[in-house]
């Protein structure tokens, strides 16, 4: 099971803001393989709803997509009649929104709302229905007698279990799960994560799963693309990013997260300052107004994404002196004084 089941290329997307607009992604490319999780991780507003919606092309009425490629099994999505794209939702690649409350209707029950997708897009039968979505609920790990249940009726965590069961109904290929145990405590975190992986494996499917704690992303994801103001600003297997990160910002992330797995971690380190308005943008590289090693070019030209190794993406100008570079980012006092 490899092959590259979805190459993002070079994709922006817009949203018209009174007369002007904002490029709330702007030019991010990374592909998933198929059968691997693939983390995309990030401040708040980098980005990563943005893409995980235009992945789905269900965007804000403000939003457009502007440019690049999405190319699933090597269709370009963003190319793709609405009618077709319709039928790929759910079928080949299910979405589950920012919390999972938003995904689950507060007056429906969840067998109501598994049958909506079970029986209206994957044509099943009252009988075959019922049986899938009890065969869900097992796997997910909810006791079927739930099903009448309304989803306030359920704990956080069964919700968002209950959202994994929606994804999986009509067996895609592909999910896109956005913060999907942000609002959990750390067990239920490691639970649901667990049991997101297990499936994933033994369905050999592919997600993007999208976070802003790296701490979850090392969890779980083979892959993880770090993206910061709109831009990819690293990408790697997990292990070369968060132990050989190649990029500044990457460097900086690790020190501001604890570990999920409960290991003692020193003083978390956050970085300085805050992301900029991406209304106006600075001119070169969008990290160098908190970049503890910025140099003047940095602040002029953009940074191009430099080959660190064949599989491993940093778009940084100093990239070559990652080495030296994270020696220094692991002491606190690097990030103290934003330059
Ligand atoms: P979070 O971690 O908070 O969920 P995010 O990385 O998912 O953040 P997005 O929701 O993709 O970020 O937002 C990216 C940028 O686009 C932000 O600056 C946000 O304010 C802006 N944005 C998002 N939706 C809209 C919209 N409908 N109209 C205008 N701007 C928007
Ligand atoms: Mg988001």
């Amino acid at each position: 099971m490899s092959g590259i089941l979805l190459s993002v290329q070079d994709l922006t997307v817009s949203y018209r803001v009174g007369r002007g607009q904002i490029d709330a992604v702007d030019g991010a490319s990374f592909d998933v393989e198929t059968g691997s999780i693939v983390g995309l991780v990030g401040e708040s507003g980098c980005g990563k709803t943005t893409v995980a919606r235009a992945l789905t092309r269900v965007i804000a009425d403000n939003a457009r997509i502007t440019g690049g490629k999405m190319l699933f099994e090597g269709r370009d999505l963003a190319a793709l009649p609405e009618k077709e794209m319709n039928a790929l939702r759910w079928r080949d690649i299910a979405f589950i929104p920012q919390s999972a409350m938003n995904s689950l209707d507060p007056v429906y029950t969840v067998e109501y709302q598994l049958n909506e997708v079970l029986r209206r897009r994957g044509g099943m039968g009252r009988a075959q229905a019922r049986l899938r979505c009890e065969e869900l609920f097992d796997m997910v790990g909810v006791d079927a007698k739930r099903l009448r249940d309304y989803p306030h009726q359920f704990s956080g965590g069964m919700r968002q279990r209950v959202a994994i069961a929606l994804a999986l109904a009509l067996n895609p290929k592909l999910i896109i799960a956005d913060e999907p145990v942000t609002a959990l405590d750390v067990i239920v975190q490691r639970q649901i994560l667990d049991q997101l992986q297990d499936l994933q494996k033994r369905l050999g499917i592919s997600v993007i799963l999208v976070t802003h704690d790296i701490s979850v992303v090392a969890y779980i994801c083979d892959r993880t693309v770090v993206m910061y103001a709109g831009r990819v600003a690293e990408q790697a297997t997990t292990r070369d990013a968060l132990l050989q990160p190649a990029h500044p910002y990457t460097m900086g992330l690790r020190n501001a997260f604890p570990d999920l797995k409960g290991a003692a971690s020193g003083v978390l380190t956050p970085i300085e300052g805050a992301p900029p308005n991406l209304a106006s943008p600075p001119p070169g590289c969008r990290f160098a107004p908190r970049c503890p090693f910025v140099m003047d070019m940095c602040k002029s030209v953009v940074p191009p994404p430099v080959n660190v190794t064949t599989s491993h993406l940093a778009a940084c100008h100093r990239a070559d002196e990652a080495g030296a570079l994270r020696q220094i980012a692991e002491k606190a006092e690097t990030w103290m004084v934003p330059a």
